[in-house]
């Protein structure tokens, strides 16, 4: 019997935002100047790529599957020297400054915690959200099996963020600095 292609494209698809999630929250964390907020989105990173191995033996098919585009990529693409501007590309990202000499430093994030969690919280719910809609497609009791044990994956991602987003916004006065 020749399997079900709608059921795979959406496995496929699920696995391939899980994959932009942990990819794109491994490159925040090498940016993030904090190392508090490295934690965070290393985290993220973790929890998006152990949701993407659930699904990765259930989402054969060649090439990248299309899907809609859940984190902000375009803000850790390019990435700008503070000291004076130089735009240096977040793949390969230099030792020093090549316009200035500044050490790696000057290229780094300086992103608050209850904005990383915010961020985690966000794109985590919107991938929730995709995956459920996409996924109701899927009638394999394998796949369906591997699609809400990848939930359940993100869901304790969510909670995770929830929590400590509430607690950083807790250690934060109001309207301080
Ligand atoms: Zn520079």
């Amino acid at each position: 019997m020749k399997a079900q292609p709608k059921a795979s494209q959406a496995v496929r698809q699920i696995a391939q935002v899980d994959r932009d999630g942990a990819t794109f929250f491994h490159r925040a964390n090498l940016l993030a100047a904090d190392p508090r907020v490295k934690f965070i989105f290393g985290r993220a990173a973790e929890e998006f790529e152990n949701a993407r191995k659930v699904l990765a033996p259930l989402a054969k098919g060649k090439g990248k599957a299309r899907v809609p585009s859940f984190f902000p990529f375009e803000e850790y693409d390019k990435i700008e020297c503070y000291v004076c501007g130089h735009v240096a590309d977040a793949d390969d990202l230099p030792e020093a400054c090549p316009g200035c000499g500044a050490a790696r430093y000057a290229f780094e994030r300086e992103v608050s915690q209850g904005r990383a969690w915010e961020l985690v919280m966000q794109t985590t719910k919107d991938v929730l959200a995709f995956s459920r809609k996409v996924g109701a497609a899927v009638g394999d009791a394998k796949a369906k099996e591997a699609l809400a044990k990848a939930a359940g994956i993100r869901k304790g991602l969510l909670g995770e963020a929830k929590e400590e987003r509430a607690r950083a916004e807790g250690a934060t006065p109001r309207g301080g600095p």
